[in-house]
């Protein structure tokens, strides 16, 4: 991979008309130890969130022995990286013939469910590879309800009161207990943890059983844009948030379960920007060469602002309007797919012309990840570049970092 010291730089040298990824592996080893030293618990990268071989394999250069699962290429893309892993198989719902890969080959012993079938499923498998169920942990997971930008209790989860039933069925087949949950992605606030948390002690206390872990999912929020127009959004920074979640953790009285996270976005998000082309400017509109079946799609369902900065074509010398006025621009994909366009704006100096690059910022989490070949469009060209994004001059939507009023 070549290396540059900027996507500027990457630009001036390539002048490239495809999309290209810009990989930062000294942002990513910060953003995972800042994590991984604020949390008291182990760290579980959600390894769907960007499984590129160079994103593990750097986090397993920084010490991360431990990977949130949910699906055999998952499994081997962690072992791949790092063969001795801890592997946490938390998809709820699996089949048959992963359960028993997962049991089997890769050795996982904690796995997550919030149905009574499930245990049944787990369990009959468990019993044919002649398994002691005291050696497997098996995660309940509790429905979790609040504000973030992705919603998942309306599709995983039990109620507290059904997973009590299913907390107590597990320890009376003699498995380890666990409980987790998962707020869904880009949580908005500490309250979506908190009430989470609550409940989580509530089906503790109710079951009357040993817990033998508390997996506290991901959710934590990453930075990304906002309109200049407005005030920026508060947003929580990483440490802060933990430390908030840890003292909910005690107040609950849970301080005395171990503790598992499985971030995502907040761990990857800053270590990728992408550079794309305008290839049209038609007024307000810019048509770029990337778009929602490719790295933006968690922007468009997300709704999510991206940091986005002009690298002007230098061989253009002719401009029309201020640069130092900065303006909404719609947004279209690169498809020929009419709903190929951008949920939120780029802000952007009001001289972009056809011709011009826009490096978006913190696009690591569910960008590669998402990508699709649809109309024949695939990003698959990468550089290295060492100056993070928020260091290489200003980027008019960029959220600044402002630790959560709470
Ligand atoms: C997707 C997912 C994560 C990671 O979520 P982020 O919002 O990226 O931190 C963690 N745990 C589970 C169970 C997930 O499905």
């Amino acid at each position: 991979m070549r290396i540059f010291a900027t996507a500027r730089a990457a630009v001036h040298a390539l002048r490239p008309d495809q999309p290209v990824y810009c990989f930062r592996p000294q942002v990513l080893k910060d953003d995972a130890r800042n994590f991984a030293e604020a949390f008291p618990g182990k760290t579980a990268y959600a390894v769907k969130t960007n499984s590129e071989p160079m994103v593990l394999k750097t986090l397993a250069a920084t010490g991360f022995d431990c990977f949130d699962v949910a699906s055999p290429a998952e499994f081997e893309a962690a072992r791949t990286v790092a063969p001795d892993a801890e592997l946490l198989y938390t998809h709820p719902v699996k089949a048959q013939s992963d359960i028993r890969l997962a049991l089997e080959q890769y050795g996982i012993r904690v796995l997550a469910l919030d149905h009574e079938d499930e245990v049944a499923k787990i369990l009959r498998i468990v019993r044919g590879l002649d398994l002691d169920p005291e050696v497997i942990t098996l995660l309940v997971r509790i429905a979790a309800r609040g504000q973030a930008a992705y919603e998942l209790s309306k599709k995983f989860g039990a109620a507290p009161g059904h997973a009590v039933e299913l907390v107590r069925r597990i320890a009376g087949v003699g498995f380890r207990v666990g409980l987790c949950f998962h707020v869904g992605s880009q949580a908005a606030d500490m309250h979506t943890y908190e009430r989470a948390i609550a409940s989580a002690a509530w089906v503790r206390s109710r079951a009357g059983v040993p817990i033998d872990l508390l997996d506290i999912g991901g959710g934590f929020p990453a930075r990304y844009g906002h309109d200049p127009r407005q005030a920026p959004p508060s947003h929580p920074e990483t440490g802060a948030l933990i430390d908030d979640i840890v003292g909910q953790i005690a107040a609950w009285g849970l301080e005395d379960v171990p503790l598992v996270a499985e971030p995502g976005r907040v761990i990857v998000a800053r270590s990728f920007s992408l550079i794309v082309r305008v290839l049209l400017r038609k007024g307000r509109r810019l048509y770029i060469n990337d778009g929602i079946w490719a790295s933006l799609s968690d922007s468009w369902t997300g709704k999510i602002t991206l940091p986005a900065r002009l690298l002007p074509d230098s061989a253009r010398r002719k401009r029309v309007g201020n640069p130092d006025n900065i303006v909404p621009f719609k947004v279209c994909g690169a498809t020929c797919d009419s709903v190929d366009i951008l949920s939120r704006p780029f802000y952007l100096p009001e001289t972009v012309s056809t011709g011009d690059w826009i490096e978006i910022g913190h696009i690591g989490a569910y960008s590669l990840a998402l990508r699709t070949r649809f109309n024949g469009f695939y990003p698959d060209t990468f550089v290295e570049v060492t100056t993070p994004f928020e260091a290489a001059g200003p980027a008019e939507s960029l959220a600044s970092l402002e630790t959560m009023a709470d």
